[in-house]
């Protein structure tokens, strides 16, 4: 294969002509950044596994790239996975997967460090590992290979994927990245072992080495254990947090060609104290930590100095929470007006006060408004813990549409545990009871958008026990759907059943999981996100040749005291608080939001030091006042290596 930049760059200029949008595949974009190859210690890249239209909008990767490339003794490029035109042009002319910066083979880097925010990105991530030439399971790399690690959402549940990655980051990965640039470069001085590095990675907080354990399985096939091959690996590993969010990004890479967002991304806040059952990043992003109004504006004037993008996202998982929400967007009006800068603010509340919050962006967009009620009637949002009640849904609607907006955009789940027909029928009531609200105000430009996704019982959530439909279940209620809500003004869109099975397979699998993806891939599976490229007839090979049931893992009722394949993976929200709150849904039983009425959920003991260090108001849980030890204290990097 050839392997030299130089070459590979000329023989990119044959292929790309024939190739479609070539600008995904060149790189030299405003703002990258290109350093001496043989002037730093540590060659990161930072490989988003789906197309680079998608991976430029994925603001974990822009901030490591950051970070990493403040570092004089390290530099860090990034990489995608092509689009099936490339792939075939790359692999016909021997060509491997490169970085888009310096046109390196992945192969030559030290470390690939992938993105895996959500979990249909498994068949592109050995698809990508494949295209670089580089071993798929981690146990054939040796130390001639990069360190191959992974972070993001769907690595909460790192099993599915744990015979690929090397090492999994759990949780932030502002700092964590920084120690493991240091424990990599302290091994390749040292000449020792790859097994040495890994289990020096392993003593870092918020590392998972999945080869140093073992797992275990009950005789009816659910699981039992993990077992720790290695004394000094952790158990449980337990999320890496940052006790204040760095400072955002603002020299962002501005792409040649229209990408999923092109705008600045400025997080607002990270995590949510609202506490909605279903939501994954509303458990595992605990504790909410805000940026001040004017680390915000300052950050938003440097990008758009740096970028000449005309919109910001003010994002976070529910913007109208941030405490300092009105005297931001105050801020960002009067600050910003006559720019014509258009602001977004996505996840609001339902409330008038998100309308006025959105009125109050004075160039904010006026096609289409988004709010998420996720169930129709009021018995399901109490169950769902999202309590708004269908009088308040319909106030919000109207001050809505008489605010100049015409589209209403709402968002529903079916599936939720306990569901009846009456209340996905209910949807399509609701919608129509919004629209006659938008039509009284606004006549026949008023519309609602139904957005309907099947709800999946995520890990480390209260509904974890809770089964998932089945394919007939989720038809029979879209069916409902499609035949009532249907009219002038109204529009449905719904996933299909089979996206939403692969989904819960790999979120729910344990290890036995990673023969499947393997298999599935090996039938030809990737782009998995994609409805024209999924092979559903491909994962179901893959459970047939390894003899596995996929129904075991998605539409079985799990009893209360079984122990899931995650539970080594501490997002320190504890389970007992997650018992009891599925405890409680199956009751009616709702949770205020968490800032007005602390509930114990684990987070304080986990972090108490942390919080203890940082007073003030940065964190939204309460002070912690006694001195009490973390769970695991932070092992300087020096050590980690000194101590093998
Ligand atoms: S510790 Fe209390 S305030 Fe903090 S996230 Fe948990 S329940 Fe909410």
């Amino acid at each position: 294969m050839v392997s030299h930049p130089a070459e590979i760059q000329s023989r990119l200029e044959r292929i790309l002509p024939s190739i479609q949008k070539p600008g995904r595949y060149t790189g030299g974009e405003l703002n990258q950044i290109v350093k001496d190859w043989e002037a730093v210690q540590t060659r990161i890249a930072l490989i988003f596994p789906d197309l680079y239209d998608l991976g430029m909008s994925n603001l974990g990767l822009a901030i490591l790239y950051d970070i990493l490339n403040q570092r004089q003794d390290v530099l860090a490029e990034r990489a995608y996975t092509p689009w099936t035109d490339m792939e075939a042009a790359l692999r016909a002319a021997g060509l491997p997967l490169y970085s888009l910066e310096s046109k390196h083979p992945l192969s030559g880097f030290d470390i690939l460090a992938f993105s895996l925010p959500y979990e249909t990105l498994y068949t592109n991530t050995l698809n990508t590992l494949d295209l670089a030439g580089i071993p798929l399971f981690s146990a054939e790399r040796t130390s001639q290979h990069p360190l191959v690690i992974a972070g993001g959402h769907a690595t909460y549940n790192p099993e599915p994927m744990h015979a690929f990655i090397d090492a999994f980051v759990i949780g932030e990965g502002e700092e964590v990245i920084l120690d493991i640039v240091d424990a990599h470069q302290a091994w390749a001085h040292s000449g020792a072992s790859r097994r040495t590095l890994l289990e020096s990675l392993a003593r870092i907080w918020g590392v998972y080495v999945p080869s140093l354990y073992e797992a275990h399985y009950n005789l009816d096939d659910t699981f039992s254990h993990l077992e720790k091959l290695v004394e000094s690996a952790p158990y449980p590993i337990v999320k890496r947090i940052v006790p204040k969010l760095p400072p955002p990004p603002t020299n962002l890479i501005v792409p040649y060609i229209d990408t999923v967002h092109n705008r600045i991304p400025i997080e607002i806040m990270r995590g949510c104290t609202r506490g909605c059952r279903f939501c994954h990043a509303g458990m595992i992003t605990r504790p909410v930590r805000e940026r001040s109004v004017e680390e915000v504006v300052t950050a938003i004037e440097d990008a758009l100095k740096h970028t000449g993008y005309e919109e910001v996202g003010l994002l976070s998982l529910s913007s109208s929470d941030y405490t300092y929400i009105l005297e931001l967007v105050k801020a960002v009006s009067t600050k910003f007006s006559g720019k014509h800068l258009s602001i977004s603010l996505p996840s609001l509340r339902i409330e008038s006060f998100s309308v006025d919050l959105m009125d109050a962006l004075q160039d904010s967009r006026r096609s289409g408004f988004t709010l998420a009620p996720e169930a129709a009637t009021e018995r399901m949002r109490e169950i769902i813990n999202k309590p708004v009640s269908t009088q308040q849904l319909l106030e919000t609607a109207r001050a809505i549409y008489s605010r100049g907006w015409s589209n209403l955009k709402l968002y529903f789940m079916i599936g939720h545990p306990s569901e009846t027909l009456e209340d996905v029928q209910a949807i399509a009531d609701l919608c129509k009871a919004v629209l006659a609200e938008g039509r009284k105000l606004i006549g026949k430009r008023a519309q609602v958008t139904a957005g309907v996704s099947t709800f999946i019982p995520k890990p480390h959530t209260p509904f974890q026990w809770v089964p998932c439909d089945t394919i007939d279940q989720i038809l029979a209620k879209q069916a409902i759907l499609k035949d009532r809500l249907r009219g002038p003004g109204l529009k449905l869109n719904w996933n299909r059943p089979e996206d939403t099975m692969l989904e819960a397979w790999l979120s729910r699998g344990d290890r036995r999981m990673a023969e499947v993806v393997y298999q599935a891939w090996k039938r030809g599976a990737k782009f998995d996100a994609w409805s024209d490229h999924f092979r559903y007839d491909a994962w179901q090979d893959g459970f047939q040749s390894v003899g596995l049931d996929p129904a075991f893992y998605t539409h079985r009722e799990r009893p209360i005291d079984e122990t899931f394949p995650w539970e080594h993976i501490s997002t320190s929200v504890r389970k007992k608080f997650l018992t009891e709150d599925y405890l409680w849904s199956l009751q009616g039983r709702t949770r205020i939001d968490c800032r007005e009425r602390c509930f114990a959920c684990g987070i304080l003991p986990t972090f108490a030091e942390l919080r203890r260090q940082n007073p003030g108001e940065v964190w939204q849980c309460p002070e912690v006042k006694s001195k009490r030890l973390p769970v695991r204290d932070l092992i300087p990097v020096d050590q980690v290596i000194a101590g093998d």
